[in-house]
């Protein structure tokens, strides 16, 4: 609500130009600000009115900004930050995951078993068991689990429980049988049935393969999808982010965003990117970039080029350092090159956003080749096409990357994960060329952070300290990874909150604490940017604001109400 003194100042006869100021609904003061607007970098108060912040500066040129319903909130001294923006997120899966078996910190292949097992004991027969987020890089001997460890324990219930990185399922016996996968289902474009030297299927299925066997799968009913999306909203609320990218979401994932938004319940803003496969549906309807309001966007498209470095899918030129026959997969979008460049084209002419996943070195350079084949076609724009990981780069792309203006969408946890093993998968100097943050950026490249969540956390804490230490899980490099490669942490939050808005074209909206923008803000418990980064892991978020609305507060844990 806007309460306009000027009305009272007139009643009481006091000066015209004294108080022709509005009053703010919301003032935030003795705070520590970090804006990320080079016209002011920092601050001590800010001022919001509705849902944007109108002024910026020291406490007492905010306080002109006080009126007798202001709220008033007192960060005493804390850091205030851009809320984050999480550029890439997969918000109903990570939503679901909150509630499903935790199988990414198993350290062995009995604990695994033992979880799948306590889990199907108390479910409903022929309910599936889903999720998991397994790891078997962090069991030792590391191997792939088979469907012989969980068979005995999982009779009635059908499982199929995702590697952690989404390239790879295991699916129990019933769930094979399910979705009727024997030893004479042949391979599909862009998958691979895992079997044993008999050419049984052995449980694990990579990439396109597990479509095979998500078919047979239920899809979530309405209540538990919207059980997933709250529990979402909850979680990124609790931890800082203000905004997401929701790549690859069902329709009925959209669905649910809009009916929570109708309700005033949608506390995280939401730019939604569908799959390429469903391109038509969007050009159809003359979606373009953007489209929508302040909380809920569509008008990408989200593409698959590859598969992944952990279940040994992404796409190289060279076969990998411990697999000499085997060079990874492109993607069935890409099966032939053709089908994908046609749709990507039918997807540029009607003005969407492309974001293509491409990890492997072939794999991002066939969509460079594709992106670049585009712009002769249809001339220069702005388009910010995306490459989404962006992981293994040839040392010739990252001078087309830039040339063409393609925004690297990455995901820094990724490096202190991956960087345990992904040496021995592809040596020395495709490793150097991994995660190459740096080099992006003295490409002239624009970077957006975020996660990939749920294959990695969404805690913004996790992935600022991944980008700023490279310092890998195991423990075994703590000065970093290829240190070469990290940002400062200025960079960091920069990419992660108005890099990430321009990747989503919203950079005039949000991204940064500056007069006209949206009052997406985040109060944190250590100063990030004078700790020592290795302690930035451990920082905790104490209030978060969307809108100027708290959406957070650790003091009660609980989100207030939010009405709009
Ligand atoms: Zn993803």
């Amino acid at each position: 609500m806007k309460r306009f003194l000027l009305g009272l100042a007139l009643c009481w006869g006091l000066p015209f130009y004294a108080q022709s100021q509005p009053a703010a609904d919301l003032i935030i003061r003795n705070a520590h600000i970090w804006t990320v607007d080079a016209a002011r970098p920092e601050g001590e108060a800010v001022a919001v009115l509705g849902e944007r912040i109108v002024a910026v500066g020291s406490n007492q040129q905010i306080e002109a900004w006080r009126g007798p319903y202001t709220r008033i909130v007192d960060a005493e001294g804390k850091r205030l930050l851009p809320g984050f923006n999480d550029a890439h997120v997969h918000f109903v899966d990570g939503g679901a995951q909150l509630d499903n078996v935790e199988l990414n910190d198993a350290t062995s292949k009995s604990e695994f078993a033992r979880r799948i097992g306590e889990r199907a004991a108390k479910m409903p027969k022929r309910q599936w068991l889903l999720g998991g987020d397994w790891d078997e890089t962090k069991w030792d001997p590391s191997e792939l689990p088979t469907k012989d460890l969980i068979d005995p324990l999982t009779p009635e219930v059908p499982v199929a429980v995702n590697r952690y990185d989404g390239h790879m399922v295991l699916a129990n016996s019933l769930a094979l049988k399910l979705a009727g996968i024997t030893a004479q289902t042949p391979d599909p474009a862009g998958g691979v049935i895992v079997r044993d030297r008999l050419g049984n299927p052995t449980g694990a299925l990579k990439d396109a393969a597990q479509d095979m066997l998500f078919k047979a799968v239920p899809s979530l009913t309405h209540d538990q999808r919207r059980h997933a999306v709250e529990r979402a909203l909850e979680h990124a609320a609790s931890l800082g982010v203000t905004s997401v990218q929701n790549m690859n979401p069902d329709y009925a994932d959209i669905a649910t965003y809009n009916e929570l938004l109708d309700e005033g319940k949608l506390t995280t803003r939401i730019y939604a990117a569908p799959l390429i496969t469903q391109v038509d549906d969007q050009v159809k309807m003359g979606i373009r970039r953007a489209f929508g309001g302040p909380y809920l966007r569509i008008g990408a498209v989200k593409a698959y080029a590859d598969g992944s470095l952990g279940s040994a899918t992404a796409y190289f030129f060279e076969p990998f350092a411990d697999q000499p026959d085997n060079r990874g997969l492109l993607s069935d979008e890409m099966h032939p090159i053709s089908l994908m460049r046609d749709r990507m084209m039918r997807a540029d002419s009607a003005g969407l956003q492309l974001c293509t996943h491409a990890i492997g070195d072939a794999g991002i350079s066939a969509i460079l080749d594709i992106y670049s084949e585009i712009e002769t076609a249809h001339g220069t724009r702005d388009r910010r096409w995306r490459i989404e990981h962006a992981q293994h780069m040839a040392a010739k792309d990252f001078d087309r990357f830039a040339q063409l203006h393609v925004i690297a969408s990455v995901q820094p946890y990724h490096a202190i994960d991956d960087g345990r093993w992904a040496e021995r998968r592809i040596g020395h100097d495709r490793a150097s060329r991994t995660y190459a943050f740096r080099t992006f950026l003295d490409h002239g490249v624009r970077l957006a952070l975020g996660t990939d969540w749920n294959v990695a956390p969404l805690n913004p804490m996790l992935t600022l300290y991944a980008a700023i230490t490279r310092a890998t899980l195991d423990g075994k490099n703590p000065n970093g990874w290829f240190p070469e490669q990290k940002l400062t942490i200025k960079e960091a939050i920069e990419a992660y909150t108005l890099g990430s808005a321009y990747a989503e074209f919203q950079e005039n909206e949000k991204g940064s604490i500056a007069p006209g923008k949206l009052a997406d803000m985040v109060l944190v418990s250590d100063d990030v940017l004078a700790i020592d980064p290795v302690k930035i892991r451990d920082v905790k978020v104490l209030k978060t604001w969307v809108g100027g609305k708290l959406t957070y507060d650790a003091a009660t844990a609980k989100p207030e109400a939010i009405r709009r």
